[in-house]
């Protein structure tokens, strides 16, 4: 049997006629930039998230360029960030000339330590706090971080907290006892549209979320080079526009979400079942749910992550069995060459490194079969039991 990481095709056959319908009615339109389908999609978006308001914009990591831009960061500023997640997380705060600085995570569920960005916090002199300009937060694997005592944080040294939410529209969390979905909670919430998010396109695209009218209007000026009226520009910005192809399909897609993020759940239910079945604790560990399970969604499965002995040895030989698998990232941010100027030693942040030497992504698409699941745990039972 032969087990993809992702198959795109059978959501693809569900609403074949949909989206291509949605693709002809901008290509007749004539209406290529712009228009009538990024404004329809922002208000069907900032309602899921529930917030005032959303900015389409062309991927998600020009979602989080142009909000530190929207925050006007840059050479001198410091950005404080989580050690551990995609590259575009650190990459857009070097590209505007403002430092990053890596913070660890909580070995448990792999998001921003709360207590290690109030220890850095405190420990700064009164002149470098003054430097950091922004928290990235992000929602790794479709699992929204710890943000109450995040937020609580930030708010007591007065620093925008900015959602990097590309993995986890729809993930849910909660604040002094309500639900709130990622992407509403701090200043801006970034999301992707790249095919493989749980939400995603035929191409490119993303958008923001945002509460503040204000910052939205900013948003939308540096959108379109910081031109309010054509030609005359008060600002820099660039184009960060979305293709109005990619929002017709989003907003085609954007009604089975939820049923999608569903399946996703009950495949990583199921998983935890065999996995427990096996009996394959300590040497493998299933995802750990951070929120109670009373939310709709205390996690949206963008992936599903084991922890993994000999994690490499395990994945070449699920690669020879045809069970595809991926490592969600091998290299920790304070050791990626990019940033040796930055002087952070291996071994300064040890719950990241530990992560990236023990993480392992299982399919997990909401039409994986429960055949292919099985076959994968057996398959992973079988590699430990030869050792
Ligand atoms: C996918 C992703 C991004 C970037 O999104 P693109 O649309 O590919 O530019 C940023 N951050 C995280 C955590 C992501 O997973």
């Amino acid at each position: 049997m032969k087990v993809p990481l992702l198959d795109l095709k059978p959501q693809l056959e569900s609403l074949h006629g949909e989206i291509l319908e949605a693709v002809t009615r901008v290509v007749e339109s004539t209406r290529y930039i712009m228009g009538p389908e990024i404004e329809n999609l922002e208000k069907e978006i900032a309602e899921y998230c529930g917030t005032a308001d959303a900015v389409g914009v062309s991927s998600g990591t020009d979602a989080l360029l142009l909000s530190l831009m929207a925050l006007d960061i840059g050479p001198g500023d410091l950005v404080l960030t989580t050690d551990f997640s995609f590259f575009a997380t650190a990459g857009v705060i070097s590209r505007l000339n403002a430092t990053p600085v890596f913070l660890d995570i909580d070995p448990e569920n792999w998001n921003l330590d709360p207590v290690q960005l109030e220890q850095k916090l405190e420990s700064m002199s009164s002149d470098d706090r003054k430097r950091v300009k922004a928290i990235i937060v992000v929602h790794l694997y479709g699992q929204s971080a710890e943000m109450k005592p995040l937020l609580d944080c930030a708010e007591k040294y007065g620093i925008p907290v900015i959602e990097d939410a590309a993995q986890a529209i729809g993930a849910e969390c909660r604040i002094n006892g309500s639900p709130r979905k990622v992407g509403s909670m701090g200043t801006f919430g970034c999301f992707s549209f790249f095919p493989s998010k749980n939400l995603g396109g035929i191409g490119d695209g993303g958008i923001i979320t945002v509460q503040d009218p204000e910052l939205a209007s900013v948003l939308r000026l540096k959108r379109v080079h910081g031109g309010e009226k054509k030609y005359y520009h008060r600002v820099i910005g660039g184009n960060f526009r979305l293709d109005p192809i990619q929002a017709a399909v989003i907003r085609v897609k954007l009604p089975h979400l939820n049923s999608w993020h569903r399946k996703r759940r009950e495949n990583a239910l199921y998983y935890n079942q065999l996995f427990e079945k096996a009996g394959l604790a300590p040497k493998v560990l299933t995802p750990p749910e951070l929120h109670d399970s009373e939310l709709n969604f205390p996690h949206i499965y963008n992936q599903y992550v084991i922890r993994a002995e000999q994690r490499d040895e395990l994945r070449e030989f699920l690669l020879e069995s045809e069970c595809a698998t991926e490592v969600y990232y091998p290299v920790p941010f304070h050791l990626q060459e990019c940033f040796s100027d930055l002087d952070c030693d291996a071994g300064s942040l040890k719950h990241s490194e530990h992560a990236a030497n023990t993480v392992l992504a299982l399919p997990i698409f909401p039409e994986l079969t429960r055949e292919m699941q099985d076959y994968l745990v057996d398959q992973i039972r079988l590699f430990y039991q030869n050792q």
